[in-house]
């Protein structure tokens, strides 16, 4: 079925704009931008979302299909959305180790295949009085200033059993989310309930059922719809847009998404990666090619001349007793054999909180966390933490907290560098 862009806000529009800022502004508020490539991952789901319509639609009057007739409306299908792509001349892109496109075929087809076997078949998924595809949902509610938010989705396929409403979504993914990601993947699956709630055709609907369906490792995720949860999902898309209508820059945020993002090409992360590669007679991105090697070198020196400084500080550090007089700590001065310059080393015993190598850090962090201490402490930079510390500066109860913690005679050394004093 083909889905028409609506000014409507979309489920997936939000989710484009927590994704990638830019990708958002490319795609929805820049005109003319077109997307250049396109995941194979688009191409195996839309393929399976299609044939498993076809299973469903006109379901009262032809009842099951046969698998016969499945496996080839699939082919003609797969067919059919490569060559529109094809058209449309979009890259497909796949994933980093397998480029073979039959790889990815036979994946859709099994999804066809373990769907229609066990949840087809068996009467799992077809234990309804009616069913429906592809509906379009149109939920709206106020925001906190009264204003009224429009949405628009389309429901994979509702069924009805008795006073029972049950909004199916299906998935293609190789496994179904963790527990961390459930309530995620049924936020969508909330928005469409709040639109089918508003529905005179529905007014005898008592229960609104939800079901994210993984034909691949062949799972069933469900949920009942309570008022709870519908207004925590208001909440969630006030959140977004409060915070999509007051951004002012759009920023891009690189992540996993960037190697299937059909604005690539446009994008300020890649696009003068391009540049480079495709012109070849633009002198200005060579040049500042060639600057940015020259700085990569020049801080690849740096990085190796700052290990040598500290493996010679840590040298001098080791033979501390030679200079400190059987003290534990102190300050001595090593002269410079020939640069008319020397060392000031000085040596002390300090209070220090747990470092980032410690597991103790991590515990103490959730604590500080926990009992509300984080704003007063901000950071843990031992360069400001410790002095505190010394000083006594933060609160009592800070204070008190932070000494289960504090490790006492600790070695904290300074080095520096300074022109030599004249005698
Ligand atoms: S390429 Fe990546 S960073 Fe750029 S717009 Fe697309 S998703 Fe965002």
């Amino acid at each position: 079925m083909r889905r028409k862009r609506t000014s409507k806000w979309s489920n997936s529009r939000l989710n484009t704009y927590q994704n990638c800022p830019k990708q958002y502004k490319f795609k929805y508020i820049e005109k003319g931008n077109t997307e250049e490539f396109l995941s194979i991952s688009i191409i195996v789901g839309s393929v399976f979302h299609n044939v498993i319509e076809k299973m469903y639609k006109d379901f009262y009057l032809k009842g099951i299909i046969p698998l016969e007739e499945v496996l080839e409306y699939f082919e003609t299908e797969w067919k059919r959305k490569l060559l529109k792509e094809e058209k449309k001349k979009k890259e497909i892109v796949f994933f980093a180790n397998i480029k073979d496109i039959a790889v990815y075929k036979k994946y859709s087809l099994d999804c066809v295949k373990r769907y229609y076997e066990k949840f087809y078949i068996t009467g799992l998924e077809t234990d309804f009085d009616s069913c429906k595809t592809e509906e379009i949902v149109e939920p709206f509610f106020f925001d906190d200033e009264g204003e009224q938010i429009q949405f628009q989705g389309f429901i994979d396929r509702f069924d009805i059993k008795g006073d029972v409403l049950t909004i199916v979504d299906y998935k293609t993914s190789r496994q179904a989310p963790s527990d961390r990601f459930i309530d995620k993947a049924f936020t969508q699956l909330y928005l469409y309930a709040l639109g089918v709630k508003s529905q005179e055709r529905f007014k005898n609907i008592k229960t609104i059922k939800l079901k994210l369906i993984y034909p691949f490792p062949g799972i069933i995720l469900e949920r009942e719809v309570d008022d709870d949860s519908i207004n925590e999902t208001k909440q969630h898309y006030i959140d977004i847009l409060r915070e999509l209508k007051s951004d002012k820059k759009f920023l891009q945020t690189p992540g996993f998404g960037c190697v299937s993002c059909g604005y690539r090409r446009i994008c300020p992360e890649f696009r003068s990666i391009y540049r480079l590669k495709e012109k070849r007679d633009d002198l200005v991105i060579k040049d500042v090619a060639n600057m940015v090697d020259k700085l990569v070198l020049l801080k690849q020196k740096i990085s190796s001349i700052e290990k040598e400084v500290n493996e010679i500080k840590e040298s001098i550090l080791h033979n501390k007793d030679e200079f400190l007089d059987g003290e534990l700590e102190g300050r001595f001065v090593l002269p410079g054999a020939e640069t008319g310059s020397e060392l000031v080393v000085n040596i002390e015993k300090v209070r220090k909180l747990p470092d980032s190598k410690d597991a103790m850090r991590e515990v103490m962090v959730q604590e500080l966390i926990k009992k509300g201490f984080w704003e007063e402490i901000a950071t843990l930079n031992s360069i400001s933490v410790n002095p505190k510390i010394k000083n006594n500066t933060y609160s009592r109860e800070l204070m008190d907290f932070l000494s289960d913690y504090i490790y006492e005679d600790q070695e904290s050394s300074r080095v520096t560098v300074r022109k030599s004093k004249k005698n």
